[in-house]
């Protein structure tokens, strides 16, 4: 009775989950050549300061596909979660980033360089090796590299992830909590974790000037942030109302379309602290 159960099942795989792993199978297929030929991009979006300087920029892949058209990460940045994809695409993000920063940092020494790091790679066995063979092999000064991770990296081994982010913490990089507010960690594991810094969530963002409750939690976050000694970004700042209301709460570091989208490298100067921004204002 059970083989015959465990057979209908297969069988009455339903078309449309049928369809969801055809497509899911096609995009790893489609992801792995991507990564052998050179269809993944860094764009470099600008983060600035409270005087509305570039001060620093987050690393965001882009996939072109076959046919040009440009796959979102939200799409296939899972998909590269499931299948392991994300260990050597997340090292040749890493590769890429640390080269761009090196010849940033020549020009702008200041200047920093925020990378995503998925749960899957900063679990990895080597990724701390790997991390420091990026540094190594780039030359920059590691001051100016921020891994940004999620709420969910906590899930793995809480001591483990502690003594990673201490071992490259020690080497002089920044970690940054990417997406604050969305995800289930409590205050005393925040309280534990050796962040540098916090993004607030862009949803929190977006809602805050209309509803009572994200503006609690913009407060809130900046509040703690202070008390904490932990720097905030904010992240999704469209309006420049949203601008001025973060920074009369405190928020001195932004990111968002207010002041430019995510850049393909050739519009960005030569000098990145140079570079135009399209509404300061
Ligand atoms: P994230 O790290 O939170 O990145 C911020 C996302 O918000 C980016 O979406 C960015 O384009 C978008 N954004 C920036 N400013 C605004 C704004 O003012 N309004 C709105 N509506 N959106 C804004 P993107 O590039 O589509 O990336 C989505 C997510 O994919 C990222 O969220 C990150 O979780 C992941 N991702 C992107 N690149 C990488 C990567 O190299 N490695 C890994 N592991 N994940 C990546
Ligand atoms: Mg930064
Ligand atoms: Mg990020
Ligand atoms: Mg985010």
């Amino acid at each position: 009775m059970a083989k015959n159960e465990g057979r209908n099942a297969i069988r009455f795989f339903s078309p449309k989950m049928q369809a969801l792993v055809d497509a899911h199978a096609a995009m790893e297929a489609g992801l792995r050549d991507a990564l052998a030929g050179q269809a993944l991009q860094l764009f470099y979006q600008p983060q600035v300061d409270q005087h509305g300087r570039v001060v620093g920029a987050e690393a965001l892949i882009r996939w072109f596909g076959a046919d040009g058209r440009l796959v979102p990460p939200a799409e296939f940045i899972p998909v590269a979660e499931d299948t392991g994809l994300i260990v050597p695409i997340g090292q040749w993000v890493l590769d890429t980033a640390c080269a761009q920063l090196a010849v940033w940092q020549a020009l702008a020494p200041g200047f920093t360089l925020a990378v995503n790091v998925s749960p899957r790679q900063f679990h990895q066995p080597d990724f701390v090796d790997q991390v420091i063979a990026s540094v190594k092999a780039s030359g920059i000064d590691p001051r100016g590299l921020e891994l940004e991770l999620t709420e969910s990296v906590i899930l793995g081994d809480l001591d483990e992830t502690i003594a990673r982010m201490e071992q490259l913490r020690t080497l002089g990089l920044r970690f940054s909590l990417d997406d604050f507010g969305t995800g289930y960690s409590s205050l005393s594991y925040l309280k534990r974790l050796p962040f540098d810094q916090l993004k607030i969530d862009q949803s929190f963002v977006r809602d805050m000037l209309n509803d009572a409750s994200s503006e609690t939690i913009v407060r809130a976050i900046l509040g703690m942030s202070a008390s904490l000694g932990l720097e905030v970004q904010a992240e999704g700042v469209e309006t420049a109302a949203q601008r001025d209301f973060l920074h009369a709460q405190g928020c001195r570091l932004f990111q968002g379309y207010l002041f430019a989208r995510p850049l393909p490298l050739a519009q960005w100067p030569e000098n990145p602290c140079a570079l135009q921004l399209a509404a300061a204002d």
